[in-house]
C-alpha cells in the first residue's frame, strides 16, 4: 500500500541524485499522509531538501513512510496543528529517539522543527526540539543545512552552538528560563553564555516568487489539488490575527514571474487549482489573474480560493467562481457590531457585507458562509444582538442565498496586540445565545468547540513548563478534562489553567516568546492595544485594568 501511495504522486520538480556522503535525513509530518501531503509548506520543504544532492531525504508520516535511513543525522517535523504534538512524541519513540533533548546524545539525530505552530510560540514544545527554524523557510532551510555541514562531524554541543549563530535558528536548550516560584510568571529568559544571541529574529523572505505545489496526488485530502500561494501575510492587521502580524510585511507573488508559470505547470497535470494566502483577493493584480484563468483552455478548471476579503466580492468574482464549480464563498466578518470591528481594527462596514451577499447571489453562487467570533476583547451583550441583526439584514438583502455563520471563540495569539488578553469566560454562553437566536431564522449556525479554544489558548500562551503537562496529557486523551487532570497532578510545578487561558496579562510581564522577535516591535503592539482599549466601554476598561 505504501508504494502505491507514493507511486500515485506526480512530481513537479526533479529530485537530485544524492552524493555518496549525502546527509541521511528524515522529514516528517506528524499526521497521516493525506493530511501532510496537502500541506503546501511540507511539500515545499521536502522538495527543497530532495533537490539538494548533499541531502538524502526520506519522508515519514504517521501511517506510511519511505525507506528510512538506519542512522539519520537530521530529523525534521513540519508542524501546522497544535495537537499533532502527540504524534511527534509517538514518532520519536517509534524511532528510538528520546523525546526530550536533554536525553539525546551523539547517537541521535538533530531533531528540528518549523511551520506555523512553532513559529508562533515554540515554548510548550521547546524541550522536544534541538533546533527550531523561525519564519519563512526559503533562505533559512538552506542556511540551516549549510551550517550543519560545517559542523557535521563535531560533537553535539559544538553543533548546537554553531547552529544557534544562524539568524532565525533557535536552539531552545541554550536559553535558561527563570520563574517567580515554580508556579509563578516568568522572571527572565537568557542565553546560557554571552556567545549565544540574546534574541532570535524570525526570518522574512522578500522575493516575489512565492510557493507552489511540488507534488499533485489523488491521495491528498484535497484530491489532485495544485496549490499556488498568491499572497503572504495580510496588510489589514486585525488585532487578534496571527496570519497578519506574525508574517508581515504583506507580500504578493509576481503575476509574470511566479503565478502564471506556476499555474501553467500545475494545470498541465491536474484541473484542480487552489489559490492560497491569508487575503488572496487583495493581490493588486487579482483581476488580471482572474482574466488569465478565464481563458477557454481553462474552462474545465475547478477553482478554490482560500480567503476573500468581504469588500472584494464583486459580481465578476462570484461569476468566475460559480462557473468554476464553486458554490459558495466564505468571508470573515468577525462580528455584526461596528464598534467591535473598530476595536479589532477591521475596516469593514455592514453595508459592505450586505453588498457582498447581493453580489455573490447575482454572480450565481448559492451560498455564503460568514465567519465570526465571540469573546472579542471589549465585547458586550449588545454586540451579540448586533450580530443577530446583521444576519437578519443579509437575509433580507439577498433572499434565497444559503447563509451559514461559523463562529469561534477569541483566542490570544503571540506577537499580536491582543496577546495580553485572556479568553472570555462568557464565550461559551455567547455561542449558545447566537445558536438560539439564529436557528429559528433558518441560518445555519456552526460554533467551533469552546473547549478546543481553551486548549488552543493554553498552547498559544504556554511556556516551557507545559511540556510536562503535554507529556502527561498524551496518555490521558485530548479532551479538556485530560488537561485539567494533568494540571492537578502537576500542581505547584506550573501556574494553573486560568493563568494561561483566562487571565489578562500585564504588559510588564515577561512573555514566553520574549527572546523570539516577530516582525513588529513590542511598542507597536502596545500602541495598537492602547488604541483598542481606549474604545472599550467604561465597565470593560475597569475589568482590563484589574487583570
Ligand atoms: S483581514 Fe483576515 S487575514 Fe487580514 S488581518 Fe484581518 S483577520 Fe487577518
Amino acid at each position: 500500500m505504501t508504494s502505491s501511495v507514493f507511486s500515485a504522486e506526480r512530481l513537479l520538480f526533479t529530485p537530485a541524485t544524492p552524493e555518496v556522503d549525502a546527509i541521511p535525513t528524515i522529514f516528517a509530518f506528524p499526521n497521516e499522509y493525506t493530511v501532510g501531503i496537502t500541506s503546501l509548506g511540507y511539500q515545499v520543504v521536502w522538495a527543497t531538501l530532495a533537490m539538494r544532492a548533499d541531502v538524502l531525504v526520506s519522508r515519514l508520516f504517521t501511517d506510511i513512510h519511505e525507506s528510512l535511513p538506519r542512522k539519520p543525522e537530521l530529523l525534521g517535523f513540519s508542524v501546522s496543528w497544535e495537537l499533532d504534538y502527540v504524534n511527534i512524541l509517538n514518532l520519536l519513540e517509534s524511532l528510538d529517539i528520546p523525546i526530550r533533548t536533554t536525553k539525546r546524545d551523539t547517537d541521535h539525530p538533530i531533531v528540528f522543527g518549523g511551520g506555523p505552530v512553532l513559529t508562533a510560540n515554540p515554548e510548550p514544545f521547546a524541550d522536544f526540539f534541538d533546533v527550531i527554524l523561525l519564519g519563512d523557510g526559503e533562505n533559512l532551510l538552506g542556511n540551516f543545512i549549510d551550517a550543519y555541514k560545517a559542523v557535521r562531524y563535531a560533537d553535539r554541543k559544538t553543533q548546537l552552538k554553531a547552529l544557534a549563530q544562524v539568524p532565525g535558528i533557535y536552539v531552545p536548550s541554550l536559553y535558561i528560563v527563570e520563574y517567580n516560584d515554580g508556579d509563578g510568571a516568568i522572571k527572565s529568559i537568557n542565553p546560557i553564555t554571552p556567545e549565544i544571541p540574546a534574541v532570535v529574529q524570525k526570518q522574512t523572505y522578500r522575493g516575489n516568487v512565492l510557493s507552489a505545489s511540488t507534488v499533485v496526488t489523488q491521495k491528498a485530502a484535497w484530491e489532485n489539488i495544485y496549490m499556488v500561494e498568491v499572497v503572504r501575510s495580510c496588510p489589514e492587521m486585525c488585532r487578534f490575527c496571527l496570519a497578519s502580524y506574525l508574517t508581515l510585511p504583506f507580500r504578493t507573488a509576481s503575476i509574470e514571474e511566479s503565478l502564471i508559470p506556476a499555474i501553467t505547470r500545475g494545470l498541465a497535470v491536474t484541473n484542480r487549482l487552489g489559490l492560497l494566502g491569508a487575503s488572496v483577493t487583495q493581490h493588486p493584480e487579482f483581476e488580471n489573474l482572474l482574466n488569465y484563468l478565464s481563458q477557454p483552455k481553462y474552462d474545465d478548471v475547478r477553482l478554490s480560493i482560500a480567503s476573500v476579503r468581504t469588500n472584494t466580492v464583486t459580481v465578476q468574482l462570484a461569476k468566475t467562481l460559480a462557473k468554476r464549480d464553486t458554490k459558495s464563498l466564505t468571508i470573515a466578518v468577525e462580528s455584526g457590531s461596528e464598534r467591535l470591528r473598530q476595536i479589532i481594527n477591521k475596516k469593514l462596514h455592514n453595508d459592505e457585507i450586505n453588498q457582498a451577499a447581493v453580489n455573490a447571489k447575482a454572480g450565481g453562487l448559492t451560498g455564503l458562509k460568514l465567519y465570526g467570533m465571540v469573546g472579542i476583547p471589549g465585547e458586550e451583550a449588545e454586540d451579540l444582538d448586533a450580530t443577530v441583526t446583521m444576519m437578519r439584514e443579509i437575509k433580507k438583502a439577498a433572499p434565497g442565498l444559503r447563509l451559514t455563520l461559523g463562529c469561534s471563540t477569541f483566542v490570544p495569539k503571540s506577537h499580536t496586540p491582543f496577546q495580553w488578553f485572556g479568553v472570555n469566560r462568557l464565550a461559551e454562553k455567547r455561542l449558545q445565545f447566537l445558536q438560539k437566536q439564529l436557528k429559528p431564522q433558518g441560518i445555519d449556525f456552526r460554533p467551533e468547540s469552546y473547549n478546543w479554544s481553551i486548549i488552543q489558548a493554553l498552547i498559544s500562551r504556554g511556556d516551557r513548563r507545559l511540556s510536562h503537562l503535554l507529556e502527561l496529557t498524551r496518555n490521558f486523551g485530548d479532551s479538556l478534562g485530560s488537561y485539567k487532570r494533568a494540571f492537578k497532578e502537576l500542581k505547584g510545578k506550573l501556574p494553573d489553567l486560568d493563568f494561561y487561558v483566562h487571565a489578562n496579562w500585564s504588559t510588564e510581564q515577561v512573555l514566553p516568546w520574549h527572546h523570539l522577535h516577530g516582525p513588529l516591535p513590542q511598542s507597536t503592539l502596545q500602541k495598537h492595544l492602547a488604541d483598542a482599549t481606549s474604545q472599550f466601554k467604561p465597565s470593560e476598561q475597569l475589568l482590563t485594568a484589574n487583570g
